[in-house]
């Protein structure tokens, strides 16, 4: 293998392992992959690519990119449900600018019963992402919000947003961050969710409980069972390519799952994310590359 192996190159060489992860780079092929989860029962919830936008044009042109995703998926029948990231449209240039665009969005989503959720990323991005969705909450309500367990301060964060009464959708979370603020050992993480989504399933409120973790999942539907709460009173979530068969068996035992579908050409970060928490995956990718060299 050269030296000089380009980005380019690497891209070309990922793509076959991205194909599982994503519904397709086009919006065609995202809206068929959609449409093929929903005959298997699924909810679904559609996200546009991208993250860490510097230009002002490319965070409007993302802005749009939802926009239309949520009038295309209306009139298809399709859950109008779609998943955001505030640096795609415009957190890294101005937080006025990207609150703008945020309420344009959930406006919009507003006007057919829609919903958007807006993904957490890196801990830079908690305290302004829990405010622009909070204060988008006050307007609009069909907006919620994304904790992560591995995060030490999600303790206090989940009470605030209960408080307020926006929808939650409980992860572990996938940057790396630092022992400062963020528990190292997965022990400390799943046991943190664990806590947290009995206190999310207990709040009257439909949270979103995703995660692939078959014991945490069972120890919902334990608690679920326990404390005699509906099965459609939350839903699991789980990211498509990962555990469908797990997610299938959710689904034919009766509790609402919904398949988080990815699309577009910026999969980079994202795929580079699913490589990370898998040590299996990488390796799978490393074997390959060999195998092709
Ligand atoms: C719907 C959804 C939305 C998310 N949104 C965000 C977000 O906004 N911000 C954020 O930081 N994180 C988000 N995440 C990612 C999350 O933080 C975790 O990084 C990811 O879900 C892996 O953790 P886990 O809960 O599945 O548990 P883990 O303990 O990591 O994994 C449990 C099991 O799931 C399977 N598994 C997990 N990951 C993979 C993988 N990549 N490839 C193959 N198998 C795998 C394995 O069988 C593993 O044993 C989201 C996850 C989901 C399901």
């Amino acid at each position: 293998m050269s030296a000089s192996y380009s980005k380019k190159n690497w891209m070309q060489f990922l793509k076959p392992f991205v194909k599982r992860f994503i519904g397709g780079e086009s919006l065609k092929e995202a809206l068929a992959t959609l449409q093929n989860l929903k005959k298997e029962g699924f909810k679904t919830t559609l996200d546009y690519l991208g993250e860490s936008v510097t230009n002002r044009d490319q965070a409007l042109e993302a802005t749009q990119e939802y926009i239309r995703n949520l009038r295309e998926l209306n009139p298809l029948g399709l859950d109008k449900n779609i998943s955001i990231k505030l640096t795609q449209i415009g957190l890294d240039i101005d937080e006025g600018f990207a609150k703008q665009n945020l309420i344009e969005i959930v406006k919009t989503a507003k006007t057919m019963n829609g919903f958007v959720r807006v993904d957490m990323e890196g801990s830079a991005y908690t305290e302004a992402s829990l405010r622009l969705v909070s204060q988008a909450h006050q307007e609009i309500p069909c907006i919620g919000a994304v904790l992560q367990t591995m995060l030490r301060r999600t303790a206090q964060d989940v009470l605030l947003l209960i408080k307020k009464g926006v929808r939650i959708r409980l992860v572990k979370g996938a940057y790396k961050e630092p022992i400062s603020i963020a528990f190292q050992d997965k022990r400390d993480v799943d046991a943190q969710y664990v806590t947290i989504m009995k206190r999310l399933l207990t709040s009257g409120i439909y949270h979103a409980i995703a995660t692939h973790d078959e014991k945490i999942i069972n120890e919902a539907e334990t608690f679920v069972g326990k404390m005699g709460l509906k099965k459609d009173s939350f839903e699991f979530q789980m990211l498509l390519g990962i555990r469908a068969d797990l997610a299938r068996q959710l689904v034919k035992e009766g509790w609402n799952v919904r398949i988080y579908v990815p699309y577009g050409k910026a999969w980079f970060p994202y795929f580079m994310r699913r490589l990370r928490e898998r040590r299996e995956n990488v390796w799978f990718v490393i074997k390959n590359l060999f195998r092709g060299s």
